[in-house]
């Protein structure tokens, strides 16, 4: 069996060519610190705000509302505690608001700021499908003025569900309070036109759409009150001290670029793939579900629970086949906890256990789902004998 099936893009990407070729220049010629001063320095500070400016440009952003950071964790964890901590000094708002079936890079965040820092805690509930109810976050709202700030996911790293941002972000601003969306699963896939979908900050992460890891940005609207994560250097603007990483920022803005490009085009060829992969493995495998939303789905995210299979033995003997899955999230996987987002949408330990994600890519072809859908069952009959 020589053929290798990589059905994992919700947890990492490959980088492409053309964004190796674009970075490439900066470790080796262009070395530059962005703050230099001499020609080294000017010239990676040139690159530096020409990516921001082309990032910018592709959400309708202003490039000063662009900080570069080291990735979605970073920029989850920078909106939450920037924004909370400097709007409740200067409101004495103490409220935040989130879901329980958020990555940890939110949920953790919020838990300690609720343990450490004297938070109080809302955890909107979700349906069964994982979805927010905007009337719940309306009365969690009240009139604003106990919020610091309200997290709600765009889409579901373990499920796919893709939440209604632009009406949960009019509510917020209704009310004057900052939302923030993470959007990591989401770049790439879906429109992160800030404007449209109301938030005040958005967290992305390069490495979901084909750039290279360690690298993200976060948006952060103008006017929103924040204080910085890392200070020592006056860096973006202020917001986040530390020498930029000028070659992975190059890639990630290239990145980027190619994605926004290619989202119409690679998200309705990944959705009939999705829908051929999720009609077979349903009618094909005994025994089986599918978790998360049905439409307001990913295009490229399938994910269910197989009964009576525990997922590590599965992936184990899909990868014995060549075939690259996920159980949940990658950063879940080896751990003997159940998803804390299955749990949330009402799944039994049981059934959590045995969750299954698969996660198409631009390299995703009908002949590597077919050669899938063919093995699966083969496997689960296995694994249950
Ligand atoms: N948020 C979501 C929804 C994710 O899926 C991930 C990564 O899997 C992260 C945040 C963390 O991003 P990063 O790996 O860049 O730290």
């Amino acid at each position: 069996m020589s053929r290798l099936i990589y059905l994992d893009h919700a947890a990492t990407t490959p980088v492409v060519p053309a964004v190796m070729a674009a970075m490439q220049p900066y470790f080796t010629e262009f070395y530059g610190n962005a703050s230099s001063t001499h020609r080294f320095g000017r010239r990676a500070s040139v690159a530096l705000e020409q990516a921001r400016r082309t990032i910018a440009e592709q959400i309708g952003a202003a490039p000063k509302e662009i900080i570069f950071t080291s990735g979605g964790t970073e920029g989850a964890n920078a909106a939450l505690c920037g924004i909370a901590l400097a709007r409740r000094a200067a409101t004495g708002a103490n409220r935040i608001i989130t879901t329980p079936i958020e990555h940890h890079a939110v949920l953790h965040t919020a838990f300690d700021l609720r343990d450490h820092f004297g938070f109080e805690l809302t955890l909107l509930p979700v349906s069964q499908e994982g979805l927010v109810d905007p009337a719940a976050l309306t009365t969690a709202l009240g009139d604003g003025k106990e919020v610091a700030v309200v997290s709600i996911m765009y889409a579901n790293n373990e499920i796919g569900t893709i939440q209604p941002i632009s009406t949960l972000g009019a509510r917020c601003r209704a009310v004057d309070v900052p939302f923030h969306t993470d959007a990591v699963q989401a770049a790439g896939k879906l429109s992160l036109a800030v404007a449209e979908l109301g938030v005040a900050a958005l967290s992305v992460s390069s490495h979901k759409f084909y750039g290279p890891k360690g690298v993200g940005f976060l948006y952060l609207r103008n006017g929103t009150p924040f204080w910085p994560l890392l200070t020592g250097g006056s860096h973006e603007q202020d917001r986040r001290a530390g020498t930029e990483n000028v070659p992975l920022i190059v890639g990630m803005a290239t990145a980027f670029t190619l994605a926004e490009a290619e989202r119409a085009t690679d998200g309705s060829r990944l959705k009939g793939l999705r829908d051929q992969l999720i009609g077979n493995i349903l009618e094909g495998v005994d025994d089986v579900y599918l978790t998360g939303a049905h439409d307001q789905r990913l295009d490229n995210l399938a994910s269910f629970v197989i009964r009576r299979v525990e997922a590590e033995s599965l992936l184990i003997a899909l990868d014995l086949a060549g075939i690259a899955a996920s159980s949940g999230s990658a950063c879940a996987s080896g751990s003997q906890r159940p998803s804390h987002v299955l749990e949330a949408i009402g799944l039994t330990p049981a059934d959590a256990r045995g969750a299954l994600r698969f996660s198409l890519g631009r390299s995703t072809t009908a002949d590597e789902i077919a050669y899938v859908v063919e093995k699966l069952p083969q496997i689960v009959t296995q694994l249950r004998q």
